[in-house]
């Protein structure tokens, strides 16, 4: 079959007619690839539209691998058809039987394989400069090869850290030491400066590897002080890394798709992260240095509180009687994997004719549009699912706000608790309802590791459990009361 394809795509660019089609359609299939990538990135950003972004994402990546064989003169498939077996039986199982809840270390690992693919393509063609006997390539090639090789090299490590961290095989909380921004800027400030030599003295050879060693071990360095919490965050930083390595690499290989994929990727990373920041109230300086985390267990109380919990019949009752619910997904949520039970008791509800929405915080869950994504699954209408700016108005006039595996982002005290370390992070008015009814299995904290005030305000009711079984408690003893009127 290779050979087939081979031989077909050989005849053709051997005669000169035959090597113009195959260039035009090379450069047909990039623009088109490179349109596909554009509306993907546009349809994605909307839930009612993001599935159709997924699909118009895929259908460019397939014509730009087209293109890129189509366009590169590509001798032997034999490789290609190797690295597209190994690369779907290391991808396909990743994509299947990863869980949801970790899909940040499985993009983290998707980063990495990215980033070194730049960094090796990057040193093979650093190599091929001098096999070729004329080794003396322009300054501004090598400018974008270091920089393709720097990115590479310190997204890949990174990645992997971050992978390690957020799947507990590394510890997850900041690892800090005295003097440790100073030392991880000599290694940064080493490696640019083997990097500015060998743009302008590329001949010296044995600065390649020390350029890719001190590129490799600051990405390790950077994620050190980085805690769990904020992972997320660095790991579209590190896509945004990624996506520029590519783009440096279009730059060396004269391929443009290549250079608008990357920079989109790059764009797009940022942005992510920006909003991210935003989220939490946090500058990208406090996320990279901050050590967040280190904070976690330090806030400790002694006041002895009083919450008060209901059964799943007691809540019952009151939902019924409500006309407005909102429902507060969070991490728990997806933990549980109750979005289906969830969608069973929004039906219920709204054969009540009771109004539900759902109060979508931008990070709640461990990953942007996590929430998104779950609901989306359990089919809940995308008109009901409602963002925070959007919301945080109707939390006054809400009957029932009903909190399910939320905590950090309904917790009162990023409003006013000057020391908590969520201060200023932006969160759903859940508080302001009549009545709030929180779902979680114990009273320990969230991710930011501290106490939510919520559950211990007058207004709220604890529901115990978790949160699959509590919220299939309440359909059904909704759909009990309903049968029996
Ligand atoms: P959270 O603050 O992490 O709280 C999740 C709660 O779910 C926990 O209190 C836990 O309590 C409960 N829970 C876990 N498993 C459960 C189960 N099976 N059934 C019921 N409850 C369960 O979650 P969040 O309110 O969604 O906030 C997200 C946090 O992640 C924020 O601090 C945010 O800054 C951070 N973060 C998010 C992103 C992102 O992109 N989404 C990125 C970076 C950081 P129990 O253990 O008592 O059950």
């Amino acid at each position: 079959m290779t050979a087939l394809l081979s031989n077909i795509l050989a005849a053709a660019s051997e005669s000169s007619a035959g090597a113009e089609v195959q260039n035009a359609l090379g450069v047909v299939t990039s623009v088109f690839a490179a349109v596909m990538f554009i509306l993907a990135l546009k349809w994605m950003s909307a839930p009612a539209t993001a599935r159709r972004g997924n699909l118009v994402g895929e259908i460019g990546m397939a014509a730009a691998i087209i293109g890129a064989l189509l366009g590169a003169h590509v001798v032997r498939y034999e490789w290609i058809v190797v690295g597209f077996i190994l690369g779907t039986l290391i991808g396909a199982p990743m994509a299947i039987w990863m869980p949801m809840t970790a899909v940040p270390q499985r993009t983290a690992l998707s980063h990495a394989f990215g980033a070194l693919a730049a960094a090796v393509v990057g040193t093979a063609h650093y190599h091929l400069f001098f096999y070729a006997g004329n080794a003396r390539p322009h300054p501004v090639t090598m400018a974008f090869l270091c920089l393709e090789v720097l990115l590479g090299s310190l997204t890949f490590t990174g990645s992997l850290m971050a992978a390690g961290k957020l799947q507990d095989l590394l510890p997850g909380r900041p690892m800090v030491y005295k003097g440790q921004n100073l030392i991880n800027l000599t290694i940064l400030g080493a490696a640019v400066i083997c990097a500015g030599m060998l743009i302008f003295h590329p001949q010296i050879q044995w600065l390649f590897p020390v350029l890719l060693v001190l590129a490799a071990l600051f990405g390790v360095l950077l994620i050190l002080p980085i805690g769990g919490a904020d992972m997320p965050t660095v790991i579209a930083l590190l896509n945004s890394y990624a996506g520029l390595s590519a783009s440096m690499m279009g730059f060396v290989l004269d391929n443009k798709l290549l250079i608008i994929a990357g920079a989109l990727d790059g764009a797009s990373g940022l942005i992510l992260s920006i909003i991210m920041c935003r989220a939490m109230n946090r500058s990208f300086a406090n996320v990279l240095f901050g050590a967040f985390g280190q904070v976690q267990t330090s806030v400790a109380t002694t006041e002895k509180k009083t919450v008060r919990s209901a059964t799943p019949d007691e809540a019952a009752q009151i939902m019924e009687a409500a006309q407005s619910v909102i429902v507060i997904p969070g991490y728990g949520m997806a933990v549980a994997q109750a979005q289906h039970k969830v969608r069973e008791l929004y039906d219920q509800l709204s054969k009540r004719g009771i109004d539900v929405k759902f109060a979508i915080h931008p990070v709640a869950g461990r990953m942007p549009g996590h929430m998104n994504v779950l609901l989306a699954e359990a089919e809940i209408p995308y008109d009901r699912l409602v963002e925070m700016d959007q919301i945080n108005g109707d939390f006054a006039q809400c009957d029932v706000a009903l909190v399910i595996g939320a905590n950090d982002v309904v917790n009162p005290a990023a409003r006013h608790d000057k020391g908590s370390p969520i201060y200023g992070m932006p969160i759903l008015d859940a508080d302001r309802a009549k009545t709030v009814m929180a779902i979680k299995r114990t009273m320990n904290p969230g991710f930011a590791g501290i106490e939510n005030e919520l559950y211990y305000a007058d207004n709220c009711l604890m529901l115990f459990g978790d949160a699959k079984a509590v919220v299939s408690g309440l359909a059904k003893e909704l759909a009990d009361g309903a049968a029996n009127n």
